[in-house]
């Protein structure tokens, strides 16, 4: 914290931009956006991430007397953030449960004597009485509300702090605020403003298009083997992010990738704070480092030139995956997002669901968010319109820079297929019996395992009537009736294939199946995919 004369501060918003930043314009709407705030009106922001959020409080700060107050989850991150902004000349401080007594005395001492342009709390900060109180002694600015999609209770990153944010209007009603997210869906959009009671806010909605990223989606198969190729073919020596569901694959993937020769690093919560924050700093300041991760890393990470973000698993919402790939090329140049998602991860995200704790509301609102997702990664149309459409976006024409516009798959009339493999699952619940995808596969292609014979399946009128579409068409076939809830999958740990009310409609003929071929699935009974 580097102590200055406040007039040095002073200025209209695009002189302070000019003097601090070394910028020479706003862009898009942080002008309307500072212009609102600093004439003292609340505003809420959804901008994507690289969009240029922290400018909309961190110049309104500067321009309007005392302190602008930043509620922040990023922990981890304000000491960075204060860094980055001593560098420029503005004094900042923070107040989280990282620092010690002395630390803390410091900064309230600042504030009070009117020192801090800017203050960054820990939303749980505000529930001690002190801190309210200390705020009061002070002058405030303004509040922002960073990350405000952490109030939602139905989305991927909820805080309960953030819940009693709204005592920020009750007790500061003169002093603005403006939330910010990257994250906006019409439904979270307006939980925001009903939960920050921002009912006089201004709303600042900008494009959701990162039309520099291209978005992809390839069937699952030896996912190891394709995230290789895709970082040895396409991004060698690039820094990136891998995203796995769990731990133990995080570590098992960053060590695979080290063993190949890529510079790759873990991160996950279970791993030491020290070690967390050692990856970290090299991700950010060393070039061409592969950050392997849960999703616990990556909010509020600046870093410019990350050229790809790769999901290893599918993640549980197009909100979740919007934001993460969202972290590849903040600079505007060309990156990529690459998922590879296949049939286990299906299976896997309904078992999560079936047993997560909640009432059915809740697991119904889940089950939406993951259906939105597979509905993304089965589409034969423009990602990129699909992905917007979500947000409530419209793009003129389909985009031109992701995989199937690029090489557009090739579609068939599936009804058939369908109504074989469906038929197949009643013969066999006639029986009262329930397979898996490889057995139901098996007895449709006519193989003759072991298991098909020892069970008798060869009999069955359906047997061998598969034939002609391979091991991997048919996995294709499966998993996109399941993300059409054509299909059900039993979550009991073997993924047993069960009808739905759906498939009825199939059987009778009453609705037709739109299928895609998947490239990689190949037409010949060679290996089997792996999904
Ligand atoms: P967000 O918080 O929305 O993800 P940031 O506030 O971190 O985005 O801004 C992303 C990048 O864009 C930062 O490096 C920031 O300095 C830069 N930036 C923001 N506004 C401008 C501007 N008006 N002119 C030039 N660069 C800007
Ligand atoms: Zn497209």
């Amino acid at each position: 914290r580097t102590a200055r004369p406040a007039a040095a501060h002073e200025g209209t918003p695009l002189e302070v931009l000019r003097r601090v930043w070394g910028y020479d314009e706003f862009r898009g709407e942080q002008a309307a956006i500072i212009d609102t705030v600093v004439g003292g009106g609340d505003a809420l922001v959804l901008m994507p991430t690289g969009g240029g959020k922290s400018l909309c409080y961190q110049v309104p700060a500067l321009v309007r007397p005392g302190t602008g107050v930043v509620v922040s989850p990023l922990i981890a991150l304000m000491q960075d953030q204060v860094d980055a902004l001593s560098a420029l000349g503005v004094r900042a401080g923070f107040l989280n449960s990282t620092q010690d007594a002395a630390a803390r005395r410091e900064v309230e001492r600042a504030y009070l004597d009117g020192e801090l342009d800017l203050l960054y709390l820990a939303p749980e900060r505000l529930r001690v009485r002190e801190t309210a109180e200390l705020l009061d002694a002070g002058t405030i600015a303004l509040f922002a509300i960073d990350e405000a999609h952490c109030v939602s209770q139905w989305g991927h990153d909820f805080r309960p702090d953030y819940l009693q944010l709204s005592m920020l209007h009750e007790r500061w009603p003169d002093v603005p605020r403006v939330a910010l997210t990257a994250t906006a869906t019409d439904a979270t959009h307006a939980e925001i403003a009903t939960r920050l009671q921002l009912d006089d806010a201004r709303h600042f909605v900008a494009s959701f298009d990162r039309p520099n990223i291209r978005y992809r989606i390839v069937p699952k198969d030896n996912p190891r083997a394709q995230l290789l190729r895709l970082l040895r073919e396409e991004h060698p020596g690039d820094a990136g992010i891998v995203y796995c569901l769990t731990r133990s694959s995080v570590e098992e993937t960053a060590a695979f990738l080290v063993d190949n020769g890529i510079a790759a690093l873990p991160y996950h919560a279970g791993l030491d704070r020290s070690v967390r924050a050692r990856n970290q700093s090299r991700f950010l300041r060393e070039d061409g480092v592969v950050m392997v991760a849960t999703i616990a890393f990556g909010m509020g990470i600046d870093k410019p030139d990350v050229r790809f973000v790769a999901h290893l698993d599918l993640p549980k919402s197009v909100e979740g995956y919007y934001q993460e790939t969202g972290r590849a090329g903040r600079d505007g140049l060309p990156s990529t997002a690459w998922l590879a998602y296949g049939l286990a991860d299906v299976v896997q995200q309904r078992r999560l669901i079936d047993s997560s704790e909640g009432d059915a509301t809740h697991k119904r609102r889940l089950t939406a968010h993951l259906d939105a997702m597979l509905a993304l990664c089965e589409t034969a149309s423009c990602r990129r319109e699909q992905l917007l459409r979500y947000f409530g976006q419209m793009l003129d024409e389909p985009c031109g820079n992701c995989d199937t516009c690029l090489t557009p798959p090739e579609t068939f009339d599936g009804t058939t297929a369908a109504q074989k493999l469906l038929s197949t699952i009643v013969r066999l619940e006639q029986r009262g019996q329930r397979y898996g995808v490889g057995h139901v596969v098996d007895i449709l292609r006519g193989k003759s395992t072991p298991r098909v014979s020892s069970l008798g399946h060869s009999s069955l009128s359906t047997f061998g009537i598969g034939s002609g579409l391979s091991d991997g068409e048919w996995r294709g076939v499966v998993r996109q009736l399941l993300a059409a809830e054509l299909l059900g999958v039993d979550t009991d740990g073997y993924g047993t294939l069960r009808l739905t009310p759906g498939s009825a409609d199939v059987l009778r003929g009453e609705r037709s199946v739109l299928l895609r071929r998947d490239p990689a699935a190949g037409r010949s009974s060679g290996r089997p995919a792996r999904t």
